[in-house]
């Protein structure tokens, strides 16, 4: 399956709590692949399965997205589980499906994940920064939490009319990017 796109906040696939993947086969792995065709054509350095409509516990990220082809790392994480987290720090956040939207969000510094990767091989990740935000927003998807969940009120209201425009281009079904 090829993903047609984005799904947009207000869609209702994105609120759906992810279940395991319990098989990797051709499948997923063209869904995998289109994910990262979708990745390079967007402003974004990662995409959770929810967000193409697919409710299974993975996603795929690329910290170098804007090098050229030769020097990108893509990575696939399948049935992710956070190992441990370490410290606070809030910083500036987006989502592909809330395009425009940037809002401060506190998230652990530090952060270790493990999983399988695309050929079912243990995976383990630790990072800070910007890789264990990507992460952890990334690891909410799968909860169906999303990023209008982790904004403060203020911005909520601040945001209000932005957020529901967007919104309701999700429930029509339509796609972001
Ligand atoms: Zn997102």
């Amino acid at each position: 399956m090829k993903p047609a796109g984005i799904l947009s906040y207000g869609d209702p696939r994105l609120l759906v709590k992810s279940t395991d993947v319990t098989r990797i086969d051709q499948e997923l792995s063209d869904l995998v692949r289109g994910m990262f065709q979708l990745l390079y054509m967007v402003p974004g350095i990662g995409i959770a399965a929810p967000q193409v409509g697919c409710n299974q516990r993975f996603f795929v990220f690329d910290m170098n997205r804007r090098a050229d082809p030769g020097h990108r790392t893509p990575v696939t994480v399948i049935n992710p589980v956070i190992s441990a987290r370490e410290g606070t720090v809030t910083a500036e956040e987006g989502c592909l499906s809330f395009p425009g939207i940037f809002v401060p969000v506190e998230r652990a510094f530090r952060i270790e994940i493990k999983g399988v990767d695309l050929e079912g091989k243990d995976l383990v990740l630790e990072g800070e920064g910007l890789f264990a935000r990507l992460i952890q927003h990334e690891m909410d998807h799968l909860e169906g939490v999303l990023l209008s969940e982790r904004m403060t009120r203020w911005d909520k209201l601040r945001l209000l009319r932005e957020i529901r425009a967007i919104e309701k281009k999700g429930r029509k079904g339509k796609y972001v990017f």
